[in-house]
């Protein structure tokens, strides 16, 4: 319904519209999640409720039928619908990166039990069951150690109905993303490699830059742009990759948006990542995507508990990283306190990864965590 209101038939001309900033471009933006306030608040125009020249997405699961009706109708969509179609579902994610020879985890739909058997003999255990579409925060990932497990599992994720399929147990010692960015004119830049760190399925810690090789660094980077090469449509994409042990890189799964991996960027690089999918969609030039401190790390503050004991906990954190040099929290201020839900992050810049990393532990160690 959001979309449906977007036309260009209602856009006022353009001698109408004051212009306060370096453009007067008017983005929508759909979605309504935490990063959706980040994209706003960095915004170069007026946003007005019933019209917008450009539109774009804070999250993949948005309406793609109607964005694809929009794009017909004329209206402006940056990263194009075709882009969101391929990513809302998982599976066709898949089939597209191995297409365009992207190396990933091995794959397979899975229909019913018999299906997710002959996946488990071809594939091995522990096996990685996945929901093709809603997925987010490992909330449609189920693992089976053994067949035994399969129909547990699938039943975790809501039966072969939801649509599924698996994936090859990726062996990964450290899990990288890559943000890229490519603008109007399809100029493509990346920012840094980072490490991330997940706490069940979450990503928790975000290590910028990723203290990997020189090599491993320009294969992560390869791949992305790569990946986001195939796709169509300016802003800015995340690449999450798996790195293995024998030095393998391969593509976990592509976010159409500025993602949890770039958070850093903010505080970090040159040009934020919402700055720059700004400067995407708009069509501005591409902002310096590198690195102006020498380390950063970013520390998602998850619901440790529901409710006001949640929020004592999370407030208790905050404090401890208000007296921290180079630490800048962010709280994005949702009404209800969940356990495990991303309620904020802080990141630490400094001038080496050590020291960013000692400092984080200064403002965890009275809870007892560690960020590894
Ligand atoms: P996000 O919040 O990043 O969108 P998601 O719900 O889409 O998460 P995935 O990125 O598919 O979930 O998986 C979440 C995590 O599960 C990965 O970051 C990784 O730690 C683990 N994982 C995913 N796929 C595999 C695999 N094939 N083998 C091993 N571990 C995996
Ligand atoms: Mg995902
Ligand atoms: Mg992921």
């Amino acid at each position: 319904s959001q979309a449906s209101r977007v036309t260009h038939e209602t856009s006022p001309s353009k001698d109408d519209v004051p212009v306060h900033g370096l453009s007067e471009v008017i983005v929508g933006v759909l979605g309504g999640g935490q990063l959706g306030p980040l994209i706003i608040v960095l915004r170069f125009a007026n946003l007005r409720e019933d019209r917008c020249d450009v539109l774009t997405v804070e999250i993949e699961h948005v309406d793609v039928a109607t964005m694809e009706m929009l794009e017909q109708q004329g209206v402006d969509c940056q990263p194009k619908a075709s882009t969101i179609r391929i990513i809302q579902d998982k599976y066709l994610q898949k089939v597209h990166f191995s297409r365009h020879a992207i190396p990933l985890p091995e794959f397979m739909q899975i229909d019913d039990l018999e299906g997710a058997k002959r996946a488990g003999e071809l594939f091995g255990y522990p096996l990685m069951i996945k929901s093709k579409r809603l997925a987010y925060d490992g909330r449609g990932n189920a693992v089976a150690h053994s067949e035994e497990e399969l129909s547990s599992a699938v039943a975790a994720l809501g039966g072969f109905d939801r649509g599924l399929y698996v994936e090859k147990w990726a062996p990964f010692v450290k899990e990288l993303a890559v943000i890229v960015a490519r603008g109007r004119d399809n100029s493509i830049l990346c920012y840094p490699v980072v490490e991330t760190i997940h706490k069940e399925n979450i990503c928790h810690v975000v290590k910028a830059p990723a203290n990997v090789s020189w090599d491993i660094r320009k294969r992560a980077t390869d791949v992305a742009y790569k990946a986001v090469s195939s796709l169509e449509g300016a802003g800015v994409f995340a690449v999450e990759l798996f790195l293995t042990g024998d030095g393998q890189i391969l593509l976990n799964e592509v976010a159409p948006r500025p993602h949890n991996s770039g958070h850093h960027t903010i505080e970090s690089c040159y040009t934020s990542q919402f700055e720059q999918h700004l400067r995407a969609v708009v069509g501005l030039p591409l902002g310096e995507p590198s690195m102006k401190t020498p380390a950063a790390v970013m520390y998602n503050i998850l619901g440790e508990d529901e409710g006001e004991p949640g929020f004592i906990l999370a407030h208790q954190l905050i404090r401890r990283a208000l007296s921290i040099p180079g630490a800048t929290v962010h709280w994005y201020d949702k009404p209800e306190m969940r356990k495990q839900r991303k309620m904020g992050h802080v990141t630490i810049v400094g001038p080496s990864m050590g020291d960013v990393e000692e400092r984080l532990k200064s403002i965890l160690k009275e809870e007892g965590s560690d960020c590894k």
